[in-house]
């Protein structure tokens, strides 16, 4: 009698088929992110975050787009090449070079990767949790994620860091120093995190150090730009579109992206994916980085954020744009949308 087929033996048999399409033509989607930026630049709803002293100097009027195809174009608008520190949008990036060390799976069992529904810098999270974990996306699993980075010390731990989220850009980047020094200055709520964390052992490296490696690495500058070939490496299959480079193995990119969905922004991820449906994640300086499977990557930078922590004109855009390039990965036929 023949055997029963188990889900991962069908996946197995089936691997040509994936559930993707393209971007629109280039001129088309030039044209619908310039739409979109002149439909939300004057929207000035929302606050610069403060908590991070250095964060508070941002203008709120910056505002810079960017979408990144897996063919390799890119097409930017407005303030697409102003750097800032990538904050809580480093977290996916880690998480994948984590996964890639050392397999999505051990990564699942050690971090956990069901949402809290709390806020991202929450205690209770961790407390409420059956076993403590939390997920990646945020700071608690983040905290964990970044001490299982390889390396025996923080040195280490930083170079691998540093090198891969390069990597996922394709280009060197560098930490903003006074982002970095003012955070550092101010993060006493993180290391509390992480030694509660080490309690629990839950913590694979020195807490004070590795939140340190952490701030670091959420001091790391990029620009719209950046995000948006960060995104595009994750919809490419780990392969950066710009530089030709594997980054990650491609079956731990659908696992970052599904982490994402649930988890990448904020207490607002349901809404998020309600209209959007598309894995995002976003950070308190303004940044949001989304990712259309097989298609691309978006970059948005605007530091004006909702209570959620999340940017107001980010978010405005991802949806404007993920009706009008057709992205949103519920959707099974085209429905009409205004002309850009
Ligand atoms: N470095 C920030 C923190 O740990 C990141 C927060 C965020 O962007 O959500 O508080």
């Amino acid at each position: 009698m023949a055997e029963t087929p188990t889900p991962s033996s069908v996946a197995a048999t089936t691997p040509t088929h994936v559930s993707t399409g393209q971007l629109p033509s280039p001129e088309h989607v030039q044209a619908v992110i310039e739409a979109g930026y002149e439909r939300f630049r004057g929207v000035d709803e929302g606050a610069v975050a403060d908590y991070i002293p250095a964060l508070a100097a941002a203008s709120p009027d910056l505002f810079g787009v960017c979408v990144a195809g897996t063919g390799g174009r890119s097409f930017s608008v407005g303030d697409a090449a102003v750097p800032f520190s990538i904050q809580s949008v480093s977290k996916p990036f880690v998480f994948a070079l984590v996964c890639d060390a050392i397999g999505h799976e051990e990564a699942r069992r050690r971090l956990g990767v069901n949402s809290t529904g709390l806020p991202f810098n929450s205690v209770m999270a961790i407390e409420l949790g059956q076993d403590r974990t939390t997920n990646p996306m945020v700071n608690s699993g983040a905290i964990a994620t970044t001490s299982m980075v390889p390396g025996d010390d923080a040195a280490a731990k930083w170079r691998f860091i540093q090198d891969g989220l390069s990597r996922f850009a394709g280009r060197r980047l560098e930490v903003d120093q006074h982002v970095y020094e003012s955070e550092a200055a101010a993060n006493r709520r993180n290391q509390g995190i992480a030694h509660l964390l080490d309690g629990y052992e839950l913590l694979h490296f020195d807490p004070d150090e590795a939140t340190d490696v952490y701030t670091r690495q959420c001091s790391l500058a990029v620009t719209a730009e950046d995000l948006a070939v960060m995104g595009a490496t994750l919809a490419d299959g780990g392969v950066n579109p710009m530089t030709g480079e594997r980054v990650i193995d491609a079956s731990h990119c659908k696992r970052v992206l599904a982490v994402l969905a649930t988890a990448g922004l904020y207490e607002h991820s349901g809404s998020w994916l309600y209209e959007i449906g598309i894995p995002g994640k976003s950070g308190v300086s303004g940044g949001i980085v989304a990712i259309a499977p097989g298609k691309g990557g978006l970059g948005v930078y605007s530091p004006p954020l909702d209570v959620a922590g999340n940017s107001v004109r980010g978010q405005l855009l991802a949806t404007f744009l993920s009706e009008a390039l057709g992205l949103n990965l519920f959707a099974s036929r085209p429905e009409p949308v205004a002309a850009p």
